[in-house]
């Protein structure tokens, strides 16, 4: 049996980015940057005000006070969008409003709840020395400096920075269309009542769900039948729409099972016995040039071999730098037991108590068991040769998402 890491080095050795696109930064919002971008001017570009006020000379006005107030002559106003093309001589100021520019002879802002006016003269009653309340050019960014890194999914704050840099379109990946294949007789769709011996097929929902939160696109297929002609057709033309299939179900030793078959005549595959609990048969391989993932058809295998082996492949795929989920070391909260032999992925609810992640086993661990994956916020990592493991113990958990709001009740 194949270790998960050794798994997922092959299955990330075979995945290979997507060719860059140059699309609108506005229409970038989640996709991955191409390349690194580094500013191409200083942030501020020039000198501004922090607030409403009075730009002036701070030589002068650092000697103004309550009980020697500073007067000066009101020579002009600069508003946000003035090029601030004014003087300031001393003796005089001018009104300024907060981002505009700091006009050229003045180099402090006294705020205006500190001054009057009146008669075209302000009345200055706190000290504003050189620097006060500018905001100097280059004060957030210099030319030069690294803006956002290749690699780095496109958040609110990477896009507000590119788009004040100017970078538009943008060099980025899209996320792979994965196309959804999920097998069995059994199968009728959410809507429909089961009849005897029928299940309703809850894993295009959720690798529809998994593909786009991981950043893909996912093309959604009808179930396909037992059938070999049935999946043959259905697995070709999928590698034909997609960047990746994927697929659940049918990779057993049953009479019925024929992914393996089908994808091994359309192109290539190598199956392994991974060891790990969930999700132990994985299958790598490719149709015709697309590259294909199989997981096996129970839902919590799907998702924690999604976790362990797609996502990181589909991450891969869209440019990513990071490709893995975070871990964190958390406490067990109940002693889980458990044999020798495969790597052991426990659903688990996480909560911080005083600082510290605690990590709650979401009950029955079966890979059947469908209600592990309510309120789980991801799975402790239970080493290969471990047995019991103690209430108590630090246990690592690749965390999926972390618990929203109070963390402390
Ligand atoms: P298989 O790997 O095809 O033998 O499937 C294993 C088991 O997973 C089946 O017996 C079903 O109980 C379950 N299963 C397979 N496909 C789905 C699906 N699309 N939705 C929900 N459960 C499924
Ligand atoms: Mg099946």
């Amino acid at each position: 049996m194949l270790s998960v890491d050794e798994a997922r080095r092959r299955v990330l050795e075979a995945m290979t980015p997507l060719p860059v696109e140059e699309l609108p930064i506005a229409e970038a919002r989640g996709l991955v940057l191409s390349e690194t971008l580094l500013a191409p001017h200083p942030l501020p570009r020039w000198d501004n005000s922090a607030m409403d006020g009075y730009a002036l000379r701070g030589d002068e006005g650092a000697t103004a006070s309550a009980d020697s107030p500073l007067v000066l002559e009101v020579i002009g106003e600069v508003r946000a969008g003035d090029p601030g093309d004014v003087e300031v001589t001393p003796g005089t100021a001018v009104r300024i409003m907060t981002g505009a520019p700091v006009p050229s002879g003045a180099d402090a802002v006294i705020p205006v709840e500190e001054t009057e006016e009146s008669d075209g003269k302000v009345v200055v009653k706190a000290p504003a020395a050189r620097g006060t309340h500018v905001r100097p050019a280059g004060d957030d960014l210099n030319a030069g400096d690294v803006l956002v890194q290749a690699g780095t999914e496109l958040g609110p704050g990477e896009l507000a920075l590119l788009a004040t840099m100017g970078f538009s379109p943008l060099r980025v990946r899209p996320g792979p269309k994965v196309a959804i294949l999920v097998t069995g007789d059994e199968l009728v769709p959410p809507e429909a009542e089961p009849g005897p011996g029928q299940i309703r097929d809850s894993n295009s929902i959720a690798l529809r769900a998994l593909v786009a939160d991981a950043g893909g696109e996912a093309l959604a297929f009808p179930p396909v039948r037992d059938d070999r002609g049935v999946t043959l057709e259905a697995f070709r033309r999928a590698g034909e729409m997609a960047d990746l299939v994927l697929s659940s179900g049918g990779v057993a030793v049953g009479k019925y099972d024929f992914v393996k078959d089908v994808v091994e005549e359309l192109g290539r595959i190598d199956m392994w016995r991974v060891a790990m609990q969930p999700g132990k048969p994985v299958v790598l391989g490719s149709i015709a040039s697309t590259p294909f993932l199989g997981l096996p058809g129970n839902p919590v295998s799907i998702h924690v071999g999604f976790e362990q082996f797609v996502r990181p492949a589909i991450r891969k795929m869209r440019g990513c730098r990071a490709l893995l989920r975070p871990t964190i070391v958390a406490e067990l909260t109940e002693p889980i037991t458990k044999r020798p032999g495969r790597l052991h992925f426990v659903r688990v609810g996480l909560r911080l108590r005083d600082g510290r992640w605690f990590a709650t086993p979401t009950g029955a661990q079966g890979s059947h068991i469908q209600s592990s994956l309510i309120d789980c916020d991801g799975v402790a990592r239970f080493d290969i040769e471990e047995t019991g493991i103690d209430a108590g113990s630090d246990v690592v958990v690749e965390v999926w998402r972390l618990p929203e709001g109070d963390h402390q009740s």
